[in-house]
This record gives structure tokens, sequence and C-alpha cells, in this order.
């Protein structure tokens, strides 16, 4: 495995390719990053990952300079499930200039749910997500593939939307959630929590669960906000300040309108000072 730190270095080292699949993270690996390494394993002719805090992403006072950084065991973690080149770069060689230029998501799906309650957030992630994209496939013959996890669902659908529209020749491929033994979805935050923060964060994913419950046997979509403020209700009495729980189409992500089928909960939350967030998809007939 070859790690690289600048684009020249990327550049050479995906010469002799043709067809990448790409593994954006953060770093501070799990095993939700792993699985998607897993995926990518017989997809394209060599797989790329790439690890970098991107801090157009994070809004004031949120965890930039705090978030975990972990290259060696990320590294080790990496080759170990078969990537082939890793991408580190510096804020230096990513962001040599100012970068004034964006790419500004749709507000319709950007400024809803996340983007509510993290202004900027889509467009810090398109950004850095649009340049990634041009420093692993600018010289990939036949296109390749990008890896995104479902646990971050809205971003999921700004990255797919964006690179159908601005044609990329890029296959954007799900990866499942994967969790914890008692349904806490990984997540590199989850390093934050005490050790009975962890066993208490799985509330979350029962209460997304009650939802999906409570949504598939109520006769009426007109339940639906109840459904949700009841929850938030529970989220409360448990000890989380929530800053949304909702059902959504899982298509747009508004709230489901007669005739959806295809749903999805989605849900955001503080544990003391961690912000979780987590989903889960589902069908209504
Ligand atoms: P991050 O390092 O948090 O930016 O995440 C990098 C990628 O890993 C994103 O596509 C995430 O959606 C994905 N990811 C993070 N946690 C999980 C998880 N528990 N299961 C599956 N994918 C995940």
């Amino acid at each position: 495995m070859q790690i690289v730190h600048s684009l020249n270095d990327l550049r050479s080292a995906l010469r002799p390719f043709n067809q990448p699949a790409f593994v954006p993270t953060m770093g501070n690996l799990h095993a939700g990053h792993l699985a998607l390494m897993a995926q990518a394993q017989p997809l394209g002719d060599v797989r790329v990952a790439s690890i970098f805090v991107n801090r157009l992403q994070f809004g004031l006072g949120e965890d930039f300079e705090s978030y975990p950084r972990t290259l060696a065991g990320d590294c080790q973690a990496l080759e170990a499930n078969g990537c082939d080149i890793v991408f580190a770069p510096t804020e230096a060689e990513l962001y040599p200039q100012a970068q004034t230029y964006s790419v500004q998501p749709p507000k319709e799906l950007a400024a809803i749910l996340e983007g509510h309650f993290r202004p900027g957030f889509f467009t810090g992630v398109a950004t850095v997500v649009t340049k990634l994209l041009n420093c692993v496939f600018s010289g990939a013959k036949d296109g390749g593939f990008a890896i995104f996890g479902e646990k971050d669902f809205q971003q999921l659908l700004v990255i797919r939307h964006m690179v159908a529209q601005m044609a990329l020749p890029i296959q954007v491929v799900p990866g499942a959630i994967v969790r914890d033994a008692n349904g806490l979805a990984l997540s590199s935050r989850n390093g934050y929590l005490s050790d009975s923060q962890r066993t208490h964060a799985a509330s979350l994913q029962a209460t997304l669960q009650h939802m999906a419950q409570q949504v598939k046997s109520s006769s009426s979509l007109g339940d639906i906000p109840n459904i949700e403020q009841q929850a938030m209700n529970t989220m409360r009495s448990n000890g989380w300040s929530p800053d949304y729980m909702a059902v959504c189409n899982r298509h747009n992500l508004l709230s489901p309108a007669a005739g959806d089928h295809e749903l999805i909960v989605v849900g955001a939350a503080k544990l003391g000072d961690t912000r979780l967030i987590d989903n889960l998809q589902f069908n209504r007939q």
C-alpha cells in the first residue's frame, strides 16, 4: 500500500490504473469505514482511501480542532483491509489558496435536517468531495466508483445528485450502516462518549425503530407529526438534547406524501457534548 500526501504523488500512483474505487474519510477509522473498503474490493482496478479532516464542513464551535487524528493506525487498518493507495493531504496541499470557489447544493435538500442545524455543512462537504473526486478520478479512463455510508444518509443523497447533475463519470455506491452489538451506529465521535454514555447512546437507534414501527402501524400519515413530537419527548426524557427526529420520504427527505412507501426516519441529538446522527430505512404499505 502506498501512502501519498501530495496531489502529484497521488496522480503518479494512480497512473497505471484506469478505474479507481474510492472511499473518502476523515480518518479515525472504525469498522464502518473498513466495511466501505471491503465493498470497494471487487470494484474497479485500484482501491483508494482518503483521510482528510475538512475544515470547510465544520461550523463555529464544532469539533474541528479536537477531531481525532490517528493517521498511523488508520493506515495499518486500511492496509489490512485491501487498500492500495491512501491519500492523506495536508490542508496546505488540498487548499493551497483560500477555497473561495465552492459547490452549493440546492437548499431544498441541503438546508433541511442536518443543513438546518449545521449551516454551510453540505457546501463544505460538496466542495471537498468535488475536489477529492477530481484528485482521484481526473486520470481515470474508465471512470470509477465512490463509496459513501448510509449512516450519513443526507450526505449520500447530496453527493448522488451532485454526481448525476454534474455528469461525473463515477458510480456512487451506498454502504450499509455498521453498528455496535447494542445498535449504536459506529462513528468517530463515539470516542467522545464515556462507557456509560456509549451504552445509553443505543437509545437513539431504539427510538428511531419505535418511530418506524408506529408509522408502519398507523393508518394515516397525519399521525407523523405526533410520532415525531413523542420521539423528541422520549429523547429528552432519556437525557438527550435532540435537534430533530423526523420521518421522511427517503428519496427527497421531505415529509411523506400520500402514496410514498419508501421512507426513512432520521435523527440527530446531543448526549452531553457529543452530537450523534442515525437513521433507519423502512417501507410503509
Ligand atoms: P467520516 O470519516 O465520518 O467522514 O465518514 C467517512 C465515510 O464513512 C462516510 O461515507 C460515512 O457515511 C461512512 N461511515 C461512517 N460511519 C459509518 C458506519 N457506522 N457505517 C457505515 N458507514 C459509515
